[in-house]
């Protein structure tokens, strides 16, 4: 793609509206632009990224055997008065009437109507497990929206849904999610900490939020230290070694403020091992028994005759405060360099030409190397521009393609000047880059 026929309006300057630097970067890269209060559209920078992490979540979701639909956003509140909620919900809930005077809403999370699905089909034991889950838009009429998408009214999320016969089957499936969760942030190139955490109007008793280190976050955490040390890659889909990785972490004291009790931490952990910082709510799993089967009717008939409410939980994954959390974690905003994870950046490499006026060699040679980037699947973006060449690298670095290739003078012959952000320069011939890129995009 070159620069000059894409849709990318970056700014000179840093827009003084914004006041995180995720806001600040989405803004002046054109990532994002506001239709309204918590209300954005995404460009073609930003959407390819949401995009991307879309792709990432729904692959580990699939890996743990959920299975993936897709749920109107408009909802009847019928189903809302079935569960109790259609009051309890309050503001936040955008309640819409149609022409025939019906209430409906726009869905804040979809537990009245995965049920509502669930109960019509699914009548015996034996088709439980079922995990589903979709990735849609969801729409909480927040009193302050803020930090650009980061807390938005309208944001793209995905959530899933578990259906089981008992507590202990249910376990089973919430450390499931537990481990995709823990994969799919390891795959964005996140630290995300699991904390016990307060159910709030979702209701139930065991919940964990999954919040990564940031100072801009929102939600104030408390945590032992060595939580950080942990790992889940030894972990498969057995009951016991999920429920062992689950002890793994719970061993180690980690809470938001809401759970927070400053005696018992500082019992519990002790001082060289204390951290309290700011993280942002990534993801949020909960398991909540029969609280909706119960209210909603849905029961499945069990081994020896008898029926029972199936046991429920859900688990959210914020697709779009995602973009602004690694953002947030991998942005220097004092060099003003992006350094985007290959999983999830706009573009793989930026080739940037030096031109000269009536010399086209350097942009020739630029295409003629793009050839070959697409042959081999890299996705590269071109700054055909007449622009300096420091004005060139600063837009590159904003935009922020994990590689550059810069074609000027020291680009001589067969070796190329050649940069990973955040590493010494190389001179390398194409072949060698190719190498390099594929092979960290195999990791992913
Ligand atoms: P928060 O505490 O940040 O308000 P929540 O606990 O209300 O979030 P959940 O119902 O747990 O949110 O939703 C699942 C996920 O959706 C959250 O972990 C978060 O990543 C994302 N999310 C929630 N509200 C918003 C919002 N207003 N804008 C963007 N993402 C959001
Ligand atoms: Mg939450």
């Amino acid at each position: 793609m070159y620069l000059s026929e894409s849709f990318i309006p970056i700014l000179k300057n840093n827009p003084s509206e914004a006041k995180i630097k995720s806001h600040q970067l989405m803004l002046r890269v054109g990532m994002i632009k506001q239709a309204s209060a918590g209300i954005y559209s995404w460009l073609p920078l930003g959407f390819k990224v949401m995009k991307k992490i879309e792709g990432i979540v729904r692959q580990e979701q699939n890996k743990i055997g959920a299975q993936e639909i897709l749920m109107p956003t408009i909802q009847s509140s019928e189903i809302w008065k079935e569960s109790g909620r259609y009051d309890d919900y309050g503001e936040e809930m955008l309640r819409i009437t149609d022409r025939q005077k019906r209430e409906m809403l726009y869905g804040p999370t979809n537990e009245e109507q995965v049920t509502e699905i669930f109960r019509s089909s699914i009548k015996s034991y034996k088709s439980l497990p079922q995990l589903l889950y979709h990735i849609q838009w969801k729409f909480r009429d927040e009193i302050r929206p803020r930090f650009g998408i980061m807390r938005g009214r309208e944001f793209y999320m995905k959530d899933a849904y578990s259906f089981d016969v008992s507590d202990e089957e249910a376990f089973f499936s919430y450390n499931k999610f537990f481990l995709s969760y823990l994969r799919t942030f390891k795959r964005l190139s996140l630290t995300a900490i699991p904390m016990a955490a307060d159910t709030g109007p979702i209701g139930g008793n065991l919940s964990h939020e999954f919040v990564i280190l940031a100072d801009t976050g929102e939600s104030k955490i408390f945590t032992d230290k060595r939580i950080f040390e942990l790992d889940s890659s030894n972990t498969n889909l057995e009951k016991l070694s999920l429920e062992n990785m689950r002890k793994k972490y719970e061993q180690f004291y980690a809470v938001t403020d809401e759970k927070f009790n400053k005696e018992e931490f500082e019992k519990i952990v002790s001082e060289d091992n204390r951290l309290i910082t700011k993280g942002i709510e990534v993801g949020h799993i909960f398991y909540f028994g029969d609280k909706y089967s119960k209210a909603m009717a849905t029961s499945v008939d069990l081994p020896g005759g008898k029926k029972d409410f199936v046991k429920m939980g859900s688990y959210g994954i914020g697709v779009s405060r995602l973009v602004g959390a690694i953002i947030e974690a991998k942005y220097d905003d004092k060099k003003e360099i992006m350094k985007w994870p290959l999983s999830v950046a706009p573009y793989d490499i930026a080739l940037i030409p030096m031109i000269n006026k009536n010399d086209n060699t350097a942009l020739q040679k630029a295409n003629n190397i793009n050839l070959e980037l697409i042959k081999n699947d890299i996705d590269a973006i071109i700054d055909d521009t007449d622009e300096n060449f420091s004005s060139k690298v600063k837009k590159m670095n904003l935009i922020g393609a994990p590689f550059q290739i810069i074609i000027g003078k020291k680009s001589d012959g067969d070796l190329l000047e050649f940069k990973e952000i955040g590493k010494e320069t190389q001179n390398l011939p194409l072949k060698k880059i190719v190498e390099i890129i594929t092979k960290q995009k195999s990791l992913i």
